[in-house]
């Protein structure tokens, strides 16, 4: 990423300085040889006119005229020669062709009237140029060939273009270099993201992130910071829960082989014993069962609200066949079943869930009441949400165990929660498959008065 980073601004900022600065660079050299190539026209252009008002071909002010000859010549450190309209030199400032015919492409154009062409020689670095020399009538009467040397352009070019290479590239390490540093901080930050989350996926859980920077990195950091806490509280309550299922688990088997042991260990064991005994074994695998029906429900309902099975129930019914059920229950301690309807309700939920959790409310309310109490269980409705109150006359919860009750395992009185056949999870299965419904539940209670707990849930359920 980093790399990846530095090769995108040198790409963005490096290339495009070296464009602009080989786009300089021929204007530059567009513009020395252009200005060149007029300075010469001008000179050429005066040297002509002198040559045809002096009369020069006439054999006239042959002095003056070459005299300016030998100064273009000096000037440009070139070659000047004059040639007439028969193609003979005049006057040529080498002096090596005086008199004799010359034929050039580019002198026949510019005889035969074409403006003037620049020609650059690359191997002996000057230019060449060709100028008509006009009479007043518009004649051509002879041209001037001029070649003027462009060494000095040449060296000016070269020592422009080194300068500005040596800019460019100091500039292009300064970028990179920034580049560099920028993608270090940039990507610092993530790598230290990266090495957090591998220590999670090494089953650590305590390497908090604190990130400083911009304002992305700090929402990073702080929402990977609430993940991690949420993780470590999953990781907690996971190897509680483990903790738990085992304890509760070996509960039933101890007592089990403690029973069994005391019986082989006693010679003439009387069968009236053998079968009390026998009874209590029965009873301690039954609890086994429960413990374990109850951990698979609960794991069961740990799953998504997708494995919700819906269909259209009619919640009325539902209550009083719950109540039905439990009547004998609540009989047997001489407890008062009521169940109170306001409104027929109808409600799109999971019918054998629901049932299981309005059951443990009740079942609750009867376990933990009052020989001759009362259970109220009562449906209401609005537009949205349809509610159950369970209400007992029973003997309440303390209010610093009212949130823990919906823990797995937690029971206020463990040995009463024993005696009654609890294993502590009706209230968390209860709560799980709520929530499953997008649900919630409330619990209020005051000790030897009694407890009401309050469920709503939606009428329809978004699956
Ligand atoms: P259990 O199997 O022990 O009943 P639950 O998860 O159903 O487990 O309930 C957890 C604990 O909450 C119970 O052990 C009991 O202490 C308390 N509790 C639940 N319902 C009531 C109630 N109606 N009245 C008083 N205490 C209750």
């Amino acid at each position: 990423m980093c790399f990846r980073l530095i090769a995108i601004t040198t790409v963005l900022a490096v290339v495009p300085l070296f464009i602009v600065q080989a786009t300089l660079l021929m204007n530059i050299q567009e513009k020395l040889w252009s200005e060149r190539a007029d300075s010469i026209e001008q000179h050429s252009s005066f040297l002509a006119g002198q040559i045809i008002n002096l009369n020069y071909f006439a054999g006239k002010n042959i002095d003056v005229i070459n005299n300016l000859i030998l100064q273009l010549d000096s000037i440009y450190e070139g070659r000047v020669i004059v040639v007439d309209e028969n193609f003979t030199v005049r006057k040529d400032s080498y002096s090596r062709i005086n008199k004799k015919t010359v034929i050039t492409p580019s002198l026949v154009a510019c005889m035969n009237g074409f403006p003037p062409e620049g020609f650059y020689d690359e191997v002996y670095d000057m230019v060449e140029k060709v100028v008509a020399i006009t009479d007043s009538d518009g004649v051509i009467r002879g041209a001037i060939i001029i070649n003027a040397s462009t060494r000095d352009l040449t060296d000016t070019y070269h020592s422009i273009r080194r300068m500005s290479t040596y800019v460019s590239m100091g500039f292009a390490v300064i970028l990179i270099l920034v580049a560099t540093l920028i993608g270090r901080a940039f990507t610092k930050p993530f790598k230290n993201v990266a090495k957090s989350i591998n220590r999670i996926s090494e089953g650590y859980f305590d390497e908090e992130v604190h990130l400083k920077g911009y304002a992305e990195i700090e929402t990073i950091s702080d929402a990977f910071n609430a993940m991690l806490n949420r993780l470590k509280s999953l990781e907690d309550s996971r190897q509680e829960f483990v903790s738990n299922v085992s304890h509760e688990l070996k509960t039933p088997i101890t007592s089990i082989k403690v029973l069994a042991d005391s019986l082989n260990t006693q010679a003439d064991v009387p069968v009236e014993l053998y079968r009390e005994f026998m009874q209590d074994i029965v009873e301690e695998i039954d609890r086994e069962n429960t413990i374990i029906n109850d951990l698979l429900a609960l794991v069961k309902m740990d799953k998504k609200a997708g494995d919700l099975n819906i269909t259209n129930v009619n919640i009325n019914e539902m209550l009083e066949l719950i109540l039905k059920r439990l009547k004998p229950v609540a009989a047997k301690r001489n407890i008062e079943l009521v169940l109170e309807s306001f409104r027929t309700v109808m409600a799109d939920c999971d019918e054998v869930k629901l049932t299981l959790a309005f059951t443990n409310l009740v079942e609750n309310a009867i376990k933990y009441n009052i020989a001759g109490g009362w259970v109220q269980v009562s449906l209401d409705a609005d537009h949205k949400f349809f509610y159950v109150k369970v209400s007992d006359s029973g003997i309440g919860i303390p209010e610093e165990y009212q949130d823990k009750i919906f823990d797995r395992f937690y029971r206020v009185d463990k040995a009463r929660s024993r005696e009654t056949g609890g294993t502590g999870l009706g209230l968390a299965i209860t709560k799980n498959i709520v929530l499953m419904h997008d649900g919630a539940i409330r619990v209020k209670s005051k000790e030897d008065e009694g407890t009401t707990f309050t469920v709503r849930i939606p009428l329809t359920v978004s699956t």
